[in-house]
């Protein structure tokens, strides 16, 4: 056995098996690139489901971090450290908002904005105890807590975990009016990802989501938009929904708010939402510690800039071209997504969403399967345009031959 080979098995056999991994062992990575344990270089086209979208080892975020570890990591919250205020002053400011909520997962981020929005909903809009109603959309991801996963329609992420949380209306992604017949005066918040990532890169018609911004503003409702993996650069905006001048009650964010180095999560909204909590209502013991506000801190420096969306449009424009291209030949179906992120539908003859990605990494480039014959494409905002033709003709190769 190689060293690949002895590593998945080792693996295999004491880690559990609720992911299936490409069989490639990565030991180190650099921007856009990784290598592998035989010393293999591969182009990372997944860029951590948009966690590392500042590419692999960015400079300025390690120096971030090294210099915190370097001070202090971890308060916990019965004490202030110095650089909570700075961190949720400049988050609330990069979202628009009066105030932030920190936590760590994105699963944590959305408990906190379900949490947010039944405290509200009993609290402020003044619905019964109890009878709080949030409504979701089909193929939603929004993590994998037992209540999470008791609104997926994904019968892998729900299977085998009941009872499940009640509490949740599912209305199809895109209906504005199935969402409108949905509302009823126990309805708190509408829960949506603008842009669905793990369905396949699901953009929603035009028009979706200012409708949704329309009905939830005129039936006194909150727009939670899951932003966990569509802000912070992806799309070519700071968030999704700026592509269509929409501005939801509370932003929940995460991935690439750590920089790829921690986990950091958070959810953002007004004082009359956010203000619902009180000491001891709500919390996590890592949520908001010195490094996780060191790093995220230098990730909205670095946003503030706007040369990541910027670049994010540029090439995100270039790789749709090039998709496009790809559908002309028939061996792609259909293209999805924004700036840099693509849902690309394979032509079923050519083999499965995993097939094809075995093929994409014998040719040194990693890209993740998502449903059937999907593939996503999102490699970190940092990559070069020749980095990413290269990826590009790789996939042609696999593809067209
Ligand atoms: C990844 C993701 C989550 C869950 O985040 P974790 O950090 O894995 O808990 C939630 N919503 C969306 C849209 C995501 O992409």
């Amino acid at each position: 056995m190689n060293a690949t080979e002895r590593s998945i098995a080792a693996a295999e056999a004491h880690g559990a098996h609720n992911y299936h991994p490409l069989p490639v062992v990565v030991a180190t990575a650099e921007g856009a690139w990784m290598t592998d344990v035989e010393g293999r270089r591969y182009l990372d086209m997944l860029a951590g489901y948009s966690a590392l979208n500042f590419g692999h080892g960015n400079r300025r975020l390690l120096d971030a971090a090294k210099a915190q570890l370097e001070r202090v990591t971890l308060t916990s919250r019965a004490f202030h450290h110095d650089r909570y205020a700075e961190f949720c002053t400049e988050l609330a400011a990069l979202c628009g908002k009066d105030m932030v909520l920190p936590m760590n997962t994105g699963a944590e981020a959305i408990e906190t904005a379900i949490k947010t929005a039944r405290k509200w909903g009993y609290r402020v809009k003044g619905v019964p105890d109890g009878r709080a109603k949030i409504i979701v959309a089909d193929n939603n991801f929004h993590g994998r807590t037992t209540t999470i996963v008791s609104f997926s329609t994904d019968p892998e992420a729900r299977a085998d975990y009941g009872p499940y949380t009640p509490g949740f209306e599912i209305v199809p992604y895109g209906d504005l009016a199935a969402l409108e017949a949905a509302i009823d005066e126990d309805t708190v918040a509408v829960l949506l990802e603008p842009i669905q990532g793990e369905a396949g890169v699901l953009v929603p018609p035009p028009g979706y989501l200012p409708g949704v911004r329309r009905l939830t503003t005129e039936r006194n409702v909150l727009f939670i938009a899951d932003e966990i993996q569509s802000a912070l650069g992806r799309t070519g905006h700071t968030f999704a929904c700026d592509h269509e001048d929409v501005v939801p009650d509370m932003y929940v964010l995460g991935k690439a708010l750590g920089g790829g180095v921690v986990p950091v999560s958070a959810v953002a909204a007004d004082r009359d939402v956010l203000g619902v909590f009180r000491p001891g209502e709500h919390g996590s013991t890592f949520g908001g510690n010195p490094l996780a506000c060191a790093v995220a801190l230098e990730v909205i420096a670095i946003l503030k800039t706007g040369e990541y969306q910027e670049r994010a449009t540029r090439l995100g424009e270039h790789l749709h071209h090039e998709l496009g291209l790809l559908v002309g030949t028939g061996a792609v179906q259909s293209v999805r997504g924004r700036g840099l992120w693509a849902g690309v539908d394979i032509a079923p003859s050519l083999g499965t969403g995993r097939e094809v990605s075995e093929r994409l990494m014998e040719r040194g480039v990693l890209v993740k399967d998502t449903h059937g014959s999907t593939i996503r494409i999102a490699p970190p905002l940092v990559i070069s345009k020749e980095d990413l033709d290269w990826g590009l003709e790789q996939l042609r190769a696999v593809l067209v031959g």
